[in-house]
């Protein structure tokens, strides 16, 4: 029988992290500085778990790796894409992540290209987008003299805003903003700096300068434009595709019948509420459930008022 795959996922805690995945999605949290609820993961550092159906307790990584029918019997070896929210309490450390060939060369993982979705953004919230230096030798220099005012691209964000942060971007996340992040599944982050801050044990988090210059990026960040299209009941947008991933945002207002678009999706709910139907069962959605909908799922439906963020991979 084709059923979706509901997760359930883990926290982690952050030294910018706040309460907002209680606050705002009514997930428990460990402590008030949450940061990350890695809501759709394979990672070996936070695996989704399925929630419901004959899989029922099993891994992301196992499911994916022993039943790839699911999956559409994909080339890559592990499970491509991690889908996270971000509550940015205090400002992300300024970052930037290798490519696969750098990534796979030095960390022994994939690369990060990520993209984000702004669910909520408090007034006057800013990111970092970019950086100014127009050279590797002038990058070097400033980040060596910490001219971070000159060097960093701060960019003002409000809710239902994008941004696509293709590997060697520099970025940060800004105080008071909460994202749905997707993105490679990887975890290699090179820290640019870290504001000078201190753990909960007077330790400076580590930075990894040579790294970040060798794999930061020259030139402006190429920006992705969001194309809609209205369908019916469904207004669709199309936020970016590149060579690893497609992300939509599907709002859905009334009744509309789907078929498979992808070998799979990733669906995360993030407003409203409603049903999901699938070969004449019916499950209850709402805002903060993250499922998958595997390759037996051909056809389906969704009913209600649902906002989602929708990604699959390419490969
Ligand atoms: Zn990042």
């Amino acid at each position: 029988m084709a059923e979706p795959l509901f997760l359930n996922s883990q926290m982690h805690e952050k030294i910018w992290g706040g309460t907002q995945l209680r606050d705002v999605f009514g997930y428990e949290i460990p402590s008030d500085k949450t940061g990350e609820y890695w809501a759709i993961s394979a990672h070996p550092n936070g695996v989704s778990r399925v929630a419901n159906g004959r899989f029922q307790g099993l891994g992301l990584d196992r499911l994916y790796r022993e039943q790839k029918d699911l999956f559409g019997n994909p080339d890559s070896p592990v499970f491509p894409l991690l889908t996270k929210i971000l509550d940015a309490n205090d400002w992300l450390s300024v970052q930037v992540h290798p490519d696969d060939r750098y990534a796979l060369e030095h960390e022994g993982e994939l690369g990060k290209t990520e993209c984000w979705y702004v669910l909520e953004a408090e007034e006057g919230a800013e990111i970092i987008y970019g950086h100014e230096a127009q050279s590797k030798e002038e990058l070097a220099q400033m980040i060596e003299a910490g001219d971070w005012e000159h060097l960093l691209t701060r960019v003002p964000v409000k809710a239902g805003d994008f941004f696509y942060v293709p590997s060697g971007t520099m970025h940060a996340i800004g105080k008071g903003i909460l994202i749905l992040e997707t993105q490679q599944s990887s975890d290699t982050t090179y820290r640019v700096y870290d504001f000078d801050r201190k753990d909960d044990q007077g330790n400076l988090r580590e930075l990894h300068l040579q790294k970040s210059i060798d794999v930061l990026n020259i030139g402006k960040t190429a920006h992705s434009t969001p194309a809609k299209l209205v369908v019916e009941n469904l207004a669709s947008t199309l936020l970016v595709s590149n060579e690893f991933f497609t992300v939509y945002k599907w709002q859905i207002l009334g009744r509309e019948s789907f078929a498979r678009v992808a070998p799979y999706l990733l669906c995360s709910v993030v407003g409203g509420q409603g049903l999901l139907e699938v070969e004449g069962q019916v499950y209850k959605l709402k805002k903060g459930d993250h499922f998958i909908l595997p390759y037996d799922v051909a056809h389906w439906a969704f009913e209600g008022e649902l906002e989602m963020i929708v990604s699959h991979p390419h490969s």
